[in-house]
């Protein structure tokens, strides 16, 4: 029977209703402006205050080094000019290859503006190596900024080794952890990191509102001018439901995390392992150990990753690929060429991202789903017409 399965939760999240009855009366009777003295304002002032104490909470952090943002990309934007930006040391950045283009479009930005980069690599499976960070330090480097998780193939930096390397050398260190709050433990003095980047529609909250958690002692650039909201660093009359959302969210996704991650991880092995077991020439990208509880990434041969999209979507399947179609010309994903895939192998990937609010009924229906559209898509690709099929003994 066919059924609606959400499995995209990477690219953004349902709202939780416990998350909207939270924000409902930011949005109606509670419009104060958080800067006005009379009462109706001073709630509002009152919300964001016990929202930023909360997502410091959250975080292991102090609710002065908390700044709320529009999102994951602006945080990532503000992170990475600030600390170009306001540098003593010069104008050099490290980042990886596989960030997301919030950061790589920053550095890239920098780079313009005359900054010099080093994307160190990854391996095959998607992992920074510690000792190629510390041999690309130099002395005008000015920050690290190397994502915790990745979006597309899940893969989980060692974050904590990477830091303490930056810190040994003095270098400002920021991670882009969109990915990863509200969806394993994070901790920014377990991580060591000096800046960080979340965003509330990753774990459940609304779109358009994120925070950037700043060391203390560490300097920021000014973003928006103005007012004196956001320690007077950000502009502009707050989002107070948007706030409030996002500190919601945060605390229940951080709920019994151990065991939600438990859960979904048991679902992204039954997945991974019926996909592998029932697809010829599938493979899964990323490493299977450090990875994201809910991330699925498979290449499937002698297929295109959009057309496979699109025939998920038929059967009611909301999932993703490595492939973005920009402007008629096909662009495979570099997180996945990152790992060493080719552009054929990229182009026919699949990213099913679950969480808990998936169901085990969810992960029967896409296998029961899945290999017949493969099969159907193969049956009309002059790809797998011709490939070499050998010693391919399963049935398609
Ligand atoms: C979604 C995402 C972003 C961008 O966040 P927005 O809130 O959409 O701006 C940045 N980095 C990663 C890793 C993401 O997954």
């Amino acid at each position: 029977m066919k059924r609606f399965v959400y499995a995209d939760n990477a690219a953004t999240t349902k709202l939780d209703g416990a998350v909207l009855e939270a924000m409902l009366p930011y949005l109606t009777e509670q419009y104060g402006n958080p800067s006005s003295i009379y009462a109706l304002g001073q709630n509002a002032a009152r919300a964001i205050r016990a929202a930023r104490e909360r997502v410091a909470f959250e975080l292991g952090a102090k609710p002065e080094e908390i700044y709320f943002t529009g999102g994951g990309s602006e945080s990532d934007t503000w992170a990475i000019r600030s600390a170009a930006a306001l540098s003593k040391r010069g104008k050099h950045i490290i980042t990886s290859v596989i960030e997301h283009h919030a950061v790589l479009h920053a550095v890239e930005a920098l780079e313009r503006e005359g900054f010099e980069a080093t994307y160190l690599g990854v391996d095959r499976d998607g992992l920074v190596s510690p000792d190629e960070l510390s041999a690309a330090i130099r002395p005008d480097t000015a920050l690290i900024t190397i994502m915790t998780a990745n979006n597309e193939i899940g893969v989980i930096q060692p974050i904590a080794e990477l830091s303490a390397i930056a810190r040994e050398h003095g270098v400002p260190f920021h991670t882009d952890a969109v990915q990863a709050v509200g969806h394993i433990p994070v901790n920014v003095d377990a991580l060591g990191v000096d800046m960080l980047s979340l965003a509330a529609h990753k774990f459940h909250g609304p779109k358009g509102v994120g925070a950037l958690y700043v060391r203390r002692g560490m300097r920021l650039q000014n973003l928006i001018y103005g007012g004196g909201q956001e320690r007077g660093k950000r502009a502009g009359t707050e989002n107070t439901a948007g706030i409030v959302g996002l500190a919601k969210a945060l605390a229940l996704a951080n709920e019994d995390l151990e065991e939600k991650m438990r859960v979904t991880t048991a679902m992204r092995d039954r997945l991974i392992d019926g996909i592998l077991g029932s697809i010829p020439y599938s493979r899964l990208n990323g490493s299977r150990e450090r990875r994201l509880p809910g991330n699925v990434n498979v290449s499937i041969e002698f297929i295109e990753g959009e057309s496979l999209i699109l025939r998920l979507d038929e059967q009611g399947i909301a999932a993703s690929s490595g492939s973005a179609c920009t402007s008629g010309s096909l662009d495979p994903s570099h997180v996945l060429l990152g790992i060493g895939l080719s552009h054929e192998v990229a182009h026919g990937s699949l990213r099913l991202s679950l969480d808990h609010f998936n169901t085990d009924e969810d992960v029967d229906y896409i296998l029961e789903t899945l290999p017949g559209v493969v099969a159907e898509l193969r049956e009309m690709s002059p790809l797998w017409e011709h490939a070499d099929k050998e010693g391919v003994d399963n049935a398609v």
